[in-house]
């Protein structure tokens, strides 16, 4: 065993992906957008040791995805990492604007009065549960990563009646119970995310809304590295992050719901885009947020559902 005291051992099955999971299209409309290393790559990554994914990108829908996707053979392979090395610190302060954005914005598409039902699927630590309590609802919770449920529990004294240590695949919740569900940061690492989001339809009310935050396929930053490293001739693409944190396995687009919404019984009422953080230099951010604020090419993509 001595030998193996410096290694991570982690056991993975990957699954070939013969259809979108969003739309549905077969492989004959993915394209190859190049391989992804289970680590930062930085400038060389022809050059770093480690193992790697192909990534590739649905030509109807704009969904980019991990394929083969590498599912860990124990969730808590990915997901057991305690909070703090999983989120920078900031994360562990709660803004007194956090989450006031979404809450407005939900207020324009449902009337939401004191009580109304809502679930935060992958409530983290509670900090979006604490928010929405705060402004009235009564919200309920799940979260299947054991360090950040009994963070939610202990530290941020999320009523245990109110937060279910399980994942959407097997919670067992009421038909149409909620007028109010949000994946925070939730469907880009799930397998099989339009599976989550029709499993949410049944526990959501007619006219309930859901709300989803996700990384953009359209973001400007990835699709420079992409070129950066294809005018190099290097075979890589920096989407996704399939086998480190933060464990990406999908990126969406807006085209991606709509044709998902065509399957599934919902439309789709409103979306936006967050510039987020561009990992560059001020001077670059200067001239690059504007730009990216005005091509919606930001890192992040808002949408919001709405139970026909
Ligand atoms: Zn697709």
């Amino acid at each position: 065993m001595k030998a193996w005291e410096n290694h991570t051992r982690r056991k993975y099955i990957f699954y070939e992906v013969k259809k979108c999971n969003m739309c549905g299209s077969n492989s004959s409309n993915f394209q190859l957008l190049g391989k992804r290393l289970n680590r930062s790559q930085g400038f060389y990554p022809n050059k770093m040791s480690g193992i790697t994914v192909s990534v590739c990108k649905c030509k109807k829908c704009g969904l980019i995805f991990s394929n083969p996707l590498p599912i860990p053979e124990s969730f808590m392979d990915h997901y057991g990492l305690p909070p703090g090395e999983y989120w920078q610190e900031e994360y562990f302060d709660v803004q007194p604007d956090y989450f006031s954005g979404e809450i407005d914005w939900l207020k324009q598409l449902i009337n939401s009065g004191h009580g109304t039902k809502a679930l935060d699927v992958g409530a983290g630590i509670g900090k979006c549960m604490r928010v929405l309590e705060r402004n009235g609802f009564d919200v309920y919770g799940l979260e299947p990563s054991e360090p950040f449920y009994n963070m939610a529990v202990g530290q941020m004294k999320i009523d245990p009646g109110h937060i279910y240590p399980t994942s959407i695949e097997e919670a067992d919740l009421p038909e149409n119970f909620f007028s109010f569900i949000t994946f925070g940061a939730v469907l880009e690492h799930l397998n099989d995310p339009a599976g989550a989001i029709e499993r949410s339809l049944q526990w959501l009310k007619k006219d309930g809304i859901i709300h989803i935050e996700v990384p953009s396929s359209r973001w400007l930053i990835s699709r420079l590295i992409n070129r950066f490293y294809k005018i190099r001739g290097l075979d890589y693409s920096g989407n996704l992050s399939p086998m480190h944190p933060p464990f990406h396995l999908y990126e969406f687009s807006i085209e991606s719901f709509e044709e998902n919404s065509k399957k599934l019984n919902y439309s789709i009422a409103d979306y936006g885009y967050y510039v987020g953080k561009t990992y560059m230099p001020g001077i670059i951010d200067f001239f690059i947020k504007p730009y990216m604020k005005w091509t919606n090419s930001g890192m992040q993509l808002v949408v919001w559902l709405k139970k026909n």
